[in-house]
């Protein structure tokens, strides 16, 4: 009897100790897109014909508001994915009163995880800066790449190459430190082209692929790496470590064709995001230890969808910007060039109407967004509230976030630690 007991109490600790393991994730992957709104992510369904990889998973939506705006900027909204503490605009995980606000990366980092940050803007720039640096002001890059460098990431991937050099070596460190040789000096692998990502077997690692920011999505011509490549080689090194890792992926030129109004950069930024939300998905489905979280900082450009739809913009071949120059340099072409680039033919005289006013990038990305049914309120960000998916081991815990200061939050409770 007592045997049997005994045996009893085993396989309920057993069970107990196997349901802790499901809930709490050895690794944690947040995919942020900057300026990702709820009609960003529906527009870009309704033009690929599918959901989105994004779409699946326990969904919520979030309140953004700083601690000084009800309308948050990228550094305040990264402070809250971050450190869970609301912070006023243009600050960078310090709170309104000074204090520095330690960051879920350095909690992880702290527990023995390996850490890694992936972003299409300069790497120090406000969304990842804010998991690895404090700094009062987010203009300050070149202070935030010293405080990568002092925290110890071990993986940091992206673009912003001058703002680790001196301007001997074409870079813009005012203190004249060259911070890609104290990297090298301290054991990281250093690349910046494509072709070294396929060599690096090994971290700690930094990839600076562009002096600043990369190209638009829709601009690669493949010479640089996309969000999926620099996501996947994330993945394959940061899972060689035997503690786990926290990985933050910012697709972070959402936000800046959201800005710009142009519809057919945002669709391309937007979709080069969900294929680096696939490969977190594929990566958690054989490593169902791993939590994934999708969500934006903020919403840009106040995006209304309209009467249209956004496959006529399949055939797009770049962005707005890119496409003014070209008509610029080639006005009697222009015609049969826009139709070329766009796949969509204007009568003669509704071009000619484009090309007559003064700022062409804005009048063709107005009347590509018509055509496509997307009415854009604003060329800065909204405060509308931002849908949230998790998906994997411990994602019921996200169907309580209401707010972005929940995100952080949620994961340390799920990796058992406080924040
Ligand atoms: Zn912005």
């Amino acid at each position: 009897m007592k045997n049997r007991w005994f045996n009893f109490l085993l396989f309920i600790c057993l069970v107990c100790s196997w349901a802790g393991a499901e809930q709490k994730p050895k690794n944690v992957i947040l995919l942020i897109g900057d300026g990702l709104g709820v009609n960003q992510r529906i527009a870009t369904s309704s033009y690929l014909g599918r959901p989105l990889e994004m779409d699946g998973g326990i969904k919520t939506l979030i309140s953004t508001h700083s601690a000084n705006s009800a309308v948050t900027d990228s550094a305040a909204a990264a402070t809250a994915l971050a450190t869970g503490k609301k912070t006023n605009n243009g600050m960078l995980s310090i709170s309104p009163d000074g204090k520095v606000l330690p960051t879920i990366l350095e909690r992880a980092g702290d527990l023995g995880m390996a850490t890694g940050l992936v972003a299409t803007s300069t790497i120090t720039h406000a969304t990842p800066a804010a998991f690895a640096a404090h700094r009062q002001n987010r203009n300050d890059e070149l202070g935030v790449a010293l405080d990568f460098f002092a925290n110890k990431v071990d993986l940091l991937f992206g673009g912003g190459r001058e703002l680790f050099l001196p301007p001997a070596k074409g870079g813009k460190r005012t203190d004249g430190k060259d911070l890609i040789a104290e990297f090298q000096r301290a054991g990281y692998y250093y690349l910046e082209q494509k072709a070294q990502l396929e060599e690096l077997k090994a971290l700690p690692a930094i990839g600076l692929f562009t002096d600043a920011g990369f190209p638009y999505a829709i601009e690669n011509d493949g010479t640089l790496p996309t969000m999926h490549d620099l996501t996947k080689k994330a993945l394959e090194l940061l899972s060689q470590s035997p503690s786990g890792f926290f990985l933050m992926v910012e697709g972070s030129q959402i936000d800046w064709t959201c800005h710009a109004n142009d519809p057919a950069a945002t669709l391309f930024e937007i979709v080069a995001f969900d294929e680096a939300v696939a490969e977190a998905l594929d990566f958690a489905k054989t490593h169902p230890d791993t939590l994934v979280i999708v969500v934006g900082d903020h919403e840009t450009g106040g995006l209304k969808l309209d009467d249209g739809d956004p496959r006529a913009l399949r055939s797009m071949k770049t962005s707005s910007r890119k496409l003014a120059q070209i008509l610029n340099q080639n006005r009697n072409k222009a015609h049969e060039l826009f139709c070329d680039y766009t796949g969509i033919c204007p009568l003669p005289e509704e071009l000619e109407k484009l090309m007559r006013t003064g700022n062409l990038e804005a009048a063709i990305s107005k009347f590509l967004s018509e055509e496509a049914g997307l009415k854009w309120s604003t060329g800065g960000h909204s405060g509308a509230p931002l849908p949230l998916t998790a998906f994997g081991s411990g994602a019921e815990l996200f169907r309580e976030a209401t707010d972005n200061t929940h995100v952080p939050q949620l994961v340390a409770e799920s990796l058992g630690i406080e924040l």
